[in-house]
């Protein structure tokens, strides 16, 4: 019998198996996808923290394409207050990395096998019964598994949610798709902040890719818009910092909300990565988080006798040390999107005067990268 089962081979799901394996565990992963499934076609930007990981994972030098962010332009349409970060004033090689989420996967996948993880593809976890000893998943093709621990990583897509502790629907969508520009990216990032809500500009290969929020309303005019009517219309949104719009990829919406379920330990069952926190992607944390969730899971498992993994001391202890890292990544992400998503005249100022002090008072430019980089405890 394992000692770990995991539910969800997506991002986060194999890198805690890899980190466990690292630590001499034994773990299964139970994944819905077939093996041959084509990964959707969303962006992540992975932060300076995140590489690390991967690194130690032998996943980083496997990821290609990855492109760099060397400098990140933070902005407000119609008012004051500009703030730029660079790589080279925190003295890092890049404050992130934009890849594809199929990059990724595609990579964790060869290592997952190179590794000899045991992985059962294409069959769905429909429940999960805890005991005191022991949870049993029960899966699609009838079979059961147990183990002493079950890690749910199934992005919050599975079919028993928890209810979530704290939720918010920011009546958002984030419309994405990749887009060209007049002006070389030079792995410059935007962040522009609007009173629709935050817009970014990823740079991604030759690329830019682009996460545009707005109303469900304007999101569902946005993608039913010709590529020139698109293109114009992003111009106006964005302004000309990187001269006209010139191409852009199909574009796809969906729904941006705050769900916090939390990682508290129930007998012998734990969430993390998406199935634990959903995020407004404003600032690319979520991902980033749900990383570092199942690096510190995988270290717990590897400090605690064998006799203690999954006992409610050891999951305590884990809900305990992610408390931090995990609430102050929702509290910051929900911060940005609304003290930013609206056009309150002092709050304008406000924040332009937060942007003028980010940008001329290196303790906190370095505060925020940290942040950015490795988390509330970074
Ligand atoms: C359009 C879009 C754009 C995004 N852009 C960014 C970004 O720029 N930066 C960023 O940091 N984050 C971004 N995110 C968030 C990011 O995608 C998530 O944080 C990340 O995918 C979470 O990884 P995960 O492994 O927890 O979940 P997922 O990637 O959702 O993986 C979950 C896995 O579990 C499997 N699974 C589900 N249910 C079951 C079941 N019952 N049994 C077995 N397996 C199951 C699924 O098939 C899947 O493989 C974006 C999200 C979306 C939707």
């Amino acid at each position: 019998m394992s000692s770990v089962l995991i539910v969800g081979a997506g991002p986060v799901g194999a890198v805690c198996a890899l980190a466990l394996q690292q630590q001499g565990i034994a773990v299964q992963v139970i994944e819905a996808q077939p093996e041959d499934a084509r990964a959707d076609s969303r962006t992540l930007a992975l932060s300076h923290g995140a590489r690390l990981i991967l690194e130690r994972l032998g996943v980083w030098d496997r990821l290609d394409p990855v492109t760099p962010i060397t400098r990140i332009h933070v902005s407000q349409r119609g008012a004051l207050g500009v703030a730029r970060l660079s790589a080279d004033e925190v003295k890092v090689p890049a404050l992130g990395y934009v890849l594809p989420y199929a990059t990724l996967t595609t990579a964790l996948k060869q290592v997952l096998a190179d590794a000899a993880i045991a992985i059962d593809y294409g069959v769905a976890v429909e429940r999960i019964e805890s005991a005191a000893d022991a949870a049993t998943l029960h899966r699609a093709d009838g079979r059961s598994d147990s183990a002493p621990l079950v890690v749910v990583a199934d992005g919050g897509r599975g079919e028993a949610v928890p209810t979530p502790k704290f939720e918010r629907d920011y009546d958002q969508m984030g419309v994405v798709c990749d887009v060209q520009t007049e002006l070389p990216h030079a792995n410059q990032a935007y962040e522009r902040f609007t009173p629709e809500g935050p817009a970014a500009l990823l740079p991604k290969g030759e690329h830019y890719a682009l996460v545009w929020t707005a109303s469900r309303e304007d999101a569902e005019r946005i993608v039913q818009l010709t590529d020139a009517e698109f293109l114009a219309a992003l111009y106006r949104h964005f302004g000309g910092r990187q001269g006209l719009f010139l191409q852009a990829s199909p574009r796809k919406a969906f729904p941006l909300k705050l769900v916090y379920v939390g990682s508290e330990a129930a007998d012998r069952v734990v969430r993390i990565g998406n199935a634990a926190q959903t995020l407004h992607p404003v600032a690319g944390q979520g991902f980033n988080i749900g990383l570092r969730d199942a690096w510190e899971l995988a270290a717990l498992c590897g400090e605690s006798p064998t006799g203690e993994i999954g006992s409610a001391a050891m999951l305590a202890a884990y809900a305990r040390g992610r408390r931090v890292d995990v609430l102050g990544g929702v509290g910051f992400t929900d911060f940005l999107v609304r003290v930013f998503s609206n056009d309150i005249g002092p709050l304008r100022h406000a924040r332009g005067l937060g942007l003028l002090a980010l940008e001329v008072l290196p303790p906190l430019k370095s505060f925020v990268a940290r942040r950015m980089m490795f988390g509330a405890r970074g």
